[in-house]
């Protein structure tokens, strides 16, 4: 896990992100997070804490608080943990501009997970319960799309 191509598309003396990862334990879980950001594309992005990174993923929709919403979600370059509590705007000309704020956040658990699948029971304060994300095949190396979707039979 490496904060690299994070660090590589900002410039810290600029932007209020963080720069590095700080030692984050708060709840039971990991960390879970979904930030509103008003960039060019007001999207939503979906972090969670794993081997010290927030692993990310962009979703351009509102996220799926109902079972049966099936959400494409872009995986983007890890975040530092810490990030989860940041909330301000990032200045006009920098990787991201516009404003984060907290959607929602809280604690996951893993239930399953490999490289292309992940199973987690999310604990937040808007969504709660179990929810997968899914690799959808590539169609180009590139390709980092994902689906987020709220499993059936749970609350
Ligand atoms: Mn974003």
């Amino acid at each position: 896990m490496s904060l690299k191509e994070y660090k590589k598309k900002r410039d810290f003396s600029r932007t209020q992100e963080p720069s590095e990862s700080k030692a984050n334990k708060k709840g039971e879980g990991l960390i879970y997070v979904i930030q509103r950001h008003h960039a060019s594309h007001l999207h939503y992005d979906l972090r969670l804490e794993e081997e010290g990174v927030l692993k990310s993923w962009a979703i351009p929709k509102s996220p799926p608080e109902e079972t049966g919403i099936r959400r494409l979600a872009v995986q983007t370059e890890d975040h530092p943990l810490g990030y989860e509590d940041f909330e301000g705007t990032i200045p006009e000309g920098e990787y991201g501009a516009g404003k984060v704020e907290t959607w929602d956040s809280g604690d996951y658990f893993p239930i399953e997970s490999d490289s292309a699948k992940r199973v987690i029971e999310i604990k937040g304060k808007k969504i709660k319960g179990r929810y997968a994300l899914i690799k959808l095949k590539p169609k180009n190396p590139d390709d980092k799309n994902w689906l987020f979707f709220k499993l059936k039979g749970n609350t």
